[in-house]
């Protein structure tokens, strides 16, 4: 049982009442019928719009995992390439180091 407003005197009277009990007025159970109609199609739009919401959220953490995926990647190449540059700059001191061993031998 919940309480709704009368619409005439706009006082609060119980929903399974069918007359109001401080003005009299005649609720008929149509225009219950029809309340009751309306909430389904307020929830049902509320419904839609959370679940285009929920749709957007998901969406948009797809999208930031998927930028955090391209940077991390762009972090490991350029890792790659440090790592390369270093590997270079340790065979450079190896062929100098060769060098000079060999210099010694003779
Ligand atoms: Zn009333």
């Amino acid at each position: 049982m919940a309480l709704i407003k009368c619409p005439e005197c706009g006082k609060e009277i119980s929903n399974q009442t069918k007359s109001c009990p401080h003005c009299g007025y005649r609720l008929n159970s149509m225009s219950l019928e029809e309340k009751s109609s309306i909430r389904k199609t307020v929830c049902w739009i509320l419904g839609t719009i959370l679940a285009i919401a929920l749709i957007v959220v998901i969406y948009d953490a797809t999208t930031i995992s998927l930028d955090e995926q391209t940077a991390e990647l762009k972090k490991a190449r350029e890792e790659y390439k440090e790592s390369q540059e270093r590997l270079n700059d340790l065979k450079r001191e190896k062929a100098i180091n060769d060098w000079l061993i060999n210099q010694y031998d003779d």
